[in-house]
């Protein structure tokens, strides 16, 4: 039997395959391969799509926090709040920027920041007295957005500034405000596998604030000042490539369709596993998830032998996370311990995400489902 594909970019390639095409060879014609009249015409459409002011595209969504960290100028001794169970980059860019990632419990239910560990968090670093709070990266991990309301209030309350990690979350909503917007600032990332992905690594900054847009604009491009050869700032090479906004372009209009799909195959997951699988995914009142993943639980002693049972059966899984960002050994200096963060180590041991994209048939979800609940029956009988 034929493994499924994990994510079917090849089928989306397919169906947009003619206007795909026609956009990379205007692309390719006009010879204007960098920061040509396409990456304008995306990030004008980008946010519209997001509703924000701006909209400033570059190389990756890595690249996008470490632009909004360096136009806040973070920096040494400074503290940046992060979930501990997220993609290592939200993280890294703090850590480059010479600023201390401060790690933070996640809610169990969302995997989103813990609202509650975070406000302990920042009280003991403001106790502690050696670094400065300063902003805050919550996460729309798995494609739902983060307790805006919740966040918002403690970096209100404390004087933060709130850089929203939406590179998973890109097209989901929070009381009718679209992720990436949920914040001072916002980022997100086209690599391929994320929900709005290009043919290779591209990133956005999303905000309401002119200044700071003109200050990343200026930081995408080495600092640049008034004219080509001025430099009034140190910068990065960090702009996205005039193909891979026009491949955006035509994506970003097929993206709604895709968006309403993720939906209706999130929900055939929800009610062929809901009381099934130890937890299946739950999305809170007043929100919308992008699916960017589709994640259960499963007992951590058992998770290996199910996956590799479900593998046998030619269906894909995938661990994010297997590791916290606190247990990370690029951040052993920060002293993190097991058991500090139990919630995030918690889920780490027991997440499990199955195929997830827009293009999953109904017969090939149905595979999925039986692979899983026959490898938990499995493991079940291993537990006696
Ligand atoms: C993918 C991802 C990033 C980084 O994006 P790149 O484009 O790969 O640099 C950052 N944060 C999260 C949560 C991600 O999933």
């Amino acid at each position: 039997m034929d493994s499924l594909p994990f994510m079917d970019l090849r089928a989306q390639y397919l169906k947009l395959e003619p206007a795909i095409t026609r956009a990379l060879l205007d692309a390719v014609a006009s010879a204007r391969f960098i920061l040509g009249p396409e990456v304008g015409e995306l990030e004008a459409a980008l946010a519209g799509y997001v509703g924000t002011r701006e909209c400033v595209c570059c190389a990756n969504g890595t690249d996008a926090l470490t632009l909004g960290l360096l136009a806040w100028d973070v920096g040494p001794g400074e503290a940046v709040f992060c979930p501990a169970f997220t993609f290592f980059s939200t993280a890294e860019a703090v850590a480059l920027r010479g600023a201390t990632p401060v790690f933070v419990d996640i809610d169990p239910v969302t995997y989103n920041i813990d609202p509650v560990s975070l406000g302990e968090r920042i009280r003991e670093v403001k106790a502690a007295g050696k670094l400065r709070p300063r902003a805050i990266i919550p996460v729309d991990l798995f494609g739902l957005p983060y307790d805006y309301g919740a966040v918002a209030a403690l970096a209100e309350e404390h004087g933060l500034v709130i850089l929203e990690d939406a590179a998973q979350g890109f097209g989901g909503l929070y009381g009718g405000r679209r992720a990436g917007s949920l914040g001072h600032a916002g980022i997100t990332s086209f690599f391929p596998a994320k929900p709005l992905g290009c043919y290779g690594d591209g990133g956005a900054v999303f905000t309401d604030n002119d200044e700071l847009a003109d200050l990343i604009r200026s930081a995408r491009a080495h600092g640049a000042g008034g004219h080509r050869y001025e430099h009034v700032r140190l910068g990065l090479n960090s702009r996205l490539d005039t193909i891979q906004a026009a491949i955006l372009l035509v994506k970003l209009k097929a993206f709604p369709g895709e968006l309403e799909t993720r939906q209706i195959v999130a929900g055939r997951y929800d009610r062929a596993l809901s009381g099934r699988v130890p937890s299946v995914p739950s999305v809170p009142g007043g929100r919308l998830s992008s699916w960017a993943q589709y994640t259960v639980r499963v007992p951590a002693a058992s998770r290996e032998a199910i996956a590799r049972s479900m593998a046998a059966q030619g269906v894909p899984t995938a661990i994010y996370y297997p590791k916290c960002l606190h247990l990370q050994p690029a951040f052993a200096g920060l002293g993190g311990c097991p058991g500090d963060l139990p919630e995030a180590e918690r889920a780490s041991g027991e997440v499990l995400s199955l195929p997830m994209h827009p293009y999953l048939t109904e017969a090939d979800q149905a595979r999925v489902v039986s692979a899983l609940l026959g490898a938990l029956d499995g493991a079940g009988g291993d537990r006696g």
